[in-house]
C-alpha cells in the first residue's frame, strides 16, 4: 500500500535528496492555474460571484455570506458540553503559548543622544481561513484567532467553507467557536473565494449582505487545501500571508526502539486529512519499516475515512524510506522539511536539537502529531510542501509588523555629519549630504 525508498549505501548532497524524496503530483503551481479565475471572478462581482461559486464548489448556495449574530449565538448554545471544555482547554493552552511570543520592544542607545528603536505594530484587520470541505476544523479557528488577538489584530474576520447539511453556514461547532472566542464577523465562504474576498473585498448582491460585504483585509492566514493554497501565493503582495500551509504531511523519523503500532497510528491520523496529504517514515530499521507496514494494512481498512486513507497512503507523496542510520535519517528529514516531524528514536531530544527544518517537531513516543493538532499550546497551522525551508508555523509574528523610529539630538547627528557627507557623494547622492551639512551651517 505504502511505497518503499532505499536510500542506503547511498550518499547524497541535499539536493539529490530533494530529487527522490517524495511529494505530491499536484501541486500548488498546478492548482494556481484552478483558481486563477475564481479570484478574477470575485474581484469582478464580489458577493454574487461568492454564492455562484459556493453553488458549484460546495453544493449549496449560501443565503447568508455573512453569518448572522442569532446562529453564532444558537451555536455555542447548542454545541456538546465535552466538545466545548475541548475547546476551552485548548484556548487556554493556546494562548499562553501565543502570550509568550510577543516580542519586546528594542532600544538601541548608540551614542549620547543617538537612539534607534523597534516597535512592533499590529495589523489593523485579518481574515482568517477555516477549513471545511472533507472535514471540518473548529481547531483552526482557534489557531489563528488565539494568535491574532494575543498579537492585537483590533479587526478579526473568519471565513469558512457553507455547508450543506447547515443550510449553508458553516459548520456549527465552527460558529461555537468563533462564539466562544468573541469574533462576531464570519463568513460562509470557503476555498479560493474566501481568500479573493479578504484581499480585494467584496460588495454585496442581495439585500441581506448590505452594500459592502467585506471590507479588505491586511493579512490572510489559515490553512486549507491545495487551492486554498494556491490562491494565497496569489494573493500575497496585494495582503500580506502567513505560509503556504497545505495539504497536511508527517515525517517520522524512528529506529528499532520505536513502537510500530504508535508510528502506523499517527501515519494514518495525518493522511486522514486529505487524499493528497503525505505520511513518510523515515527508519535505519528494516524491521521496523516491515512492522509498520504490516500494522497499517491490518489497522486501514477500519478506519473511518479508509478509502482517502488509502489514497494518500497510496501515492506518490507517501513511503517509507529506509537509510543506513539516524545521522543519514536526518539528513532526509532536513532536506524534506516536513510540516510535522515526530522523532520516535533513542536520544529523540538531542535530534530535535539538531534539525534544521520542520513546521513543528514532536519529540518522543508521548507527544503525537493528534495532540499539536487540538491542545499542545503550539498552533497547527504549518508550512508545507518544503517551505519550512524558509518559513514558520503560525505565531503572533504573522499579524506583527516592526517599525524603526530613530531619534538623534543635534549633537548626536553633528558627530555623524562628515561621514554621512563623504559616503553620500561617493554614491552620486550629494543631495544626501547637504541635508545633513546644511543643518550646521
Ligand atoms: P478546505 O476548506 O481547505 O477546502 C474546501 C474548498 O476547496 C471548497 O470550499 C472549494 O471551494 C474548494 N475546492 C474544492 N475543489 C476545488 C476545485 N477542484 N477547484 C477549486 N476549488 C476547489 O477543506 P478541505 O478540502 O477539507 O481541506 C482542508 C485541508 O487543510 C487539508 O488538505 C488538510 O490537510 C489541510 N490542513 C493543513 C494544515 C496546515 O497547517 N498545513 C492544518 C490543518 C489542515
Amino acid at each position: 500500500m505504502i511505497r518503499r525508498i532505499d536510500l542506503r549505501g547511498q550518499d547524497m548532497t541535499r539536493t539529490q535528496l530533494l530529487g527522490v524524496l517524495p511529494r505530491p503530483e499536484i501541486g500548488v503551481d498546478e492548482a494556481v492555474q484552478a483558481v486563477t479565475p475564481i479570484l478574477a471572478d470575485v474581484r469582478a462581482r464580489g458577493a454574487a460571484a461568492l454564492r455562484d461559486l459556493s453553488e458549484r464548489l460546495d453544493g449549496v448556495r449560501p443565503e447568508h455570506l455573512r453569518v448572522p449574530a442569532s446562529a453564532l449565538e444558537a451555536a455555542l448554545a447548542g454545541v456538546d458540553r465535552q466538545v466545548r471544555a475541548g475547546l476551552e482547554e485548548a484556548i487556554r493552552r493556546v494562548r499562553a503559548v501565543h502570550a509568550a511570543q510577543v516580542p519586546a520592544e528594542h532600544s538601541t542607545q548608540l551614542a549620547p543622544g543617538a537612539v534607534v528603536r523597534q516597535r512592533w505594530v499590529p495589523v489593523q484587520r485579518v481574515g482568517l481561513y477555516v477549513p471545511g470541505g472533507r472535514a471540518v476544523y473548529p481547531s483552526s479557528v482557534i489557531m489563528n484567532v488565539v494568535a491574532a488577538q494575543e498579537a492585537g489584530v483590533p479587526g478579526l474576520a473568519v471565513a469558512s467553507p457553507p455547508q450543506k447539511d447547515s443550510g449553508g453556514l458553516p459548520h456549527p461547532t465552527i460558529l461555537a467557536a468563533c462564539a466562544l472566542l468573541g469574533v462576531d464577523e464570519v463568513y460562509a465562504v470557503g476555498g479560493a473565494q474566501a481568500v479573493g474576498m479578504f484581499a480585494y473585498g467584496a460588495q454585496g448582491s442581495e439585500p441581506q449582505d448590505g452594500d459592502v460585504l467585506c471590507e479588505p483585509v491586511d493579512v490572510v492566514t489559515g490553512p486549507g487545501n491545495v487551492y486554498v493554497t494556491a490562491a494565497k501565493r496569489l494573493v500575497r503582495g496585494v495582503v500580506g500571508i502567513d505560509a503556504e500551509a497545505g495539504p497536511t504531511e508527517i515525517a517520522v523519523l524512528a529506529d528499532g526502539t520505536a513502537d510500530p503500532g504508535h508510528v502506523a497510528l499517527d501515519l494514518i491520523s495525518q493522511a486522514e486529512h486529505d487524499p493528497m496529504a503525505a505520511s513518510v517514515l523515515v527508519t535505519p530499521s528494516v524491521e521496523l519499516a516491515g512492522a509498520v507496514e504490516a500494522r497499517l494494512s491490518d489497522l486501514v481498512s477500519s478506519t473511518k475515512h479508509s478509502a482517502r486513507v488509502m489514497q494518500a497512503l497510496g501515492g506518490p507523496q507517501s513511503a517509507v524510506v529506509l537509510v543506513d542510520d539516524l545521522e543519514q535519517g536526518l539528513a532526509v528529514v532536513d532536506a524534506y522539511g516536513a510540516e510535522h516531524l515526530e522523532i520516535q528514536t533513542e536520544g529523540a531530544a538531542a535530534l530535535a536539537e539538531r534539525v534544521r527544518s520542520a513546521g513543528a517537531i514532536f519529540v518522543g513516543p508521548w507527544s503525537p502529531v493528534s495532540l499539536g493538532d487540538y491542545m499542545a499550546g503550539s498552533n497547527h497551522v504549518l508550512p508545507t510542501g518544503g517551505s519550512a525551508h524558509f518559513s514558520s508555523g503560525l505565531g503572533v509574528h504573522a499579524y506583527l509588523k516592526s517599525v524603526q523610529v530613530v531619534e538623534y539630538t543635534r549633537d548626536a547627528l553633528g558627530e555623524l555629519a562628515e561621514r554621512i557627507v563623504a559616503v553620500a557623494n561617493d554614491e552620486d547622492l550629494p543631495a544626501h549630504g547637504e541635508a545633513v551639512r546644511g543643518r550646521f551651517v
